[in-house]
């Protein structure tokens, strides 16, 4: 599966909001799986609306939407790349996250902050430069290595210094790695990946407000708002405060109602989730029939047999086709024998690129 690593310095809320995320999962119908993996670890079902009504449309028994998974990473504060606090436990655990959760203090209140004042774009540099100065150490060593290896003449060791020198020059002037990301190859990118940079995963900053800016953010929420912005990061502004006590209402008319009340459409987990899965370049299809409408998760870019790959390996090793309806098509046509009749079903072949809202049909041998 993929995951979110939700980071931030002690009391910017992080707990609280991942409590409210899983609680929320585990709150409802069975359909909606839910499962902790280990105390810190939750897998959360992201909220698409398209899968309810291919349910609808297909009469199908159950609904199973897709999933994500959050990590609650405890531990950073100032000093975590020298080994303050559960420094290097802390570094660990990001490394094995797709992508970061940044949560930063927003909330004034009487919540102690480590350092002294609320200052959310001082605690976001903070945490980077401690993911940063961590970089920099683990990458050093492994640059001089691929240098001394490419000047006798090692064609991939010359590949892995063309990523590792702007990346360290990135880092030295107090960028993160994810600068250099968006400058790399397509041909590169898995390489990039496989240093596994903290500061190089994709991030979504969360703006944890006080409960009564819950629906227009704040004047922090907005500096937060502005550095992501700057930085082409994607920000959401929460209360985590609320999500938590959302969390515990017993059903969704009261969920809404409640939301309603505060000037709010729906959840920040629901924004949280959806942001998460976009930020890990992730895309969903689907399968219907009558025993289950269900969402499945692949990343962008996946073709065909890939996907098939996700439901069952059989599928993937014996694939012969894909039967494919667009989302769009489908509703369209009511359906899919309407959709077939209409000449929307389409057969696709082992080079066909998933596109969002596919509806699939595997055939395979077995
Ligand atoms: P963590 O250390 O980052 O995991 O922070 P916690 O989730 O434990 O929260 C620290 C404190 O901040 C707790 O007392 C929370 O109740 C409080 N807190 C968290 N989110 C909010 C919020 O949205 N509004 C207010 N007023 N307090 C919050």
């Amino acid at each position: 599966g993929f995951n979110c690593g939700i980071v931030g310095l002690p009391n910017v809320g992080k707990s609280t909001l991942f409590n409210a995320l899983t609680s929320t999962a585990a709150a409802q119908a069975a359909n909606y799986p839910f499962c902790t993996i280990e105390p810190n670890v939750g897998r959360v079902a992201v909220p698409d609306p398209r899968l309810d009504k291919i349910a609808a449309i297909g009469k199908s028994a159950k609904i199973v939407p897709t999933q994500l998974e959050f990590v609650d990473i405890a531990g950073l504060v100032r000093g975590a790349s020298k080994g303050e606090g559960l420094g290097n436990q802390f570094l660990a655990n990001i490394r094995e996250t797709d992508a970061i959760v940044h949560v930063l203090r927003c909330f004034e209140g009487e919540v102690t902050h480590v350092e002294g004042s609320v200052d959310p774009i001082r605690d976001a540099e903070t945490v980077e430069t401690e993911l940063m100065l961590a970089d920099l150490e683990s990458l050093e060593k492994r640059h001089d290595n691929a240098v001394k290896k490419a000047r006798g003449g090692d064609k991939d060791a010359k590949a892995l210094v063309e990523i590792t020198e702007p990346v360290l020059a990135a880092l030295r002037e107090g960028k993160p790695a994810r600068t250099v990301a968006a400058k790399l190859s397509a041909e590169q990118m898995p390489l990039f990946k496989q240093l596994q940079l903290l500061s190089g995963k994709p991030v979504l900053y969360v703006g944890n407000v006080e409960e009564s800016n819950a629906a227009t953010g704040n004047a922090l929420s907005e500096k937060v708002a502005a550095k992501a912005k700057a930085e082409g990061a994607v920000t959401v502004v929460i209360s985590a405060a609320i999500e938590a006590e959302v969390a515990q209402l017993p059903t969704e008319e009261e969920k809404a109602e409640f939301l309603s009340t505060l000037g709010l459409e729906e959840t920040g987990l629901a924004r949280v989730i959806r942001a998460g899965y976009g930020l890990l370049g992730l895309l969903t299809f689907f399968t219907v029939g009558p025993k289950e409408a269900r969402a499945w998760t692949v990343r962008a870019g996946a073709k065909a047999p890939e996907a098939a790959g996700v439901i069952h390996t059989d599928f993937e090793r014996g694939f012969i086709r894909a039967e494919t309806i667009a989302y769009d098509d489908f509703i369209a046509c009511n359906g899919e024998a309407a959709a077939k009749e209409a000449g929307k079903m389409r057969a696709e072949g082992k080079e066909y690129v998933v596109q969002d809202g596919d509806i699939f049909n595997f055939r395979f041998n077995v």
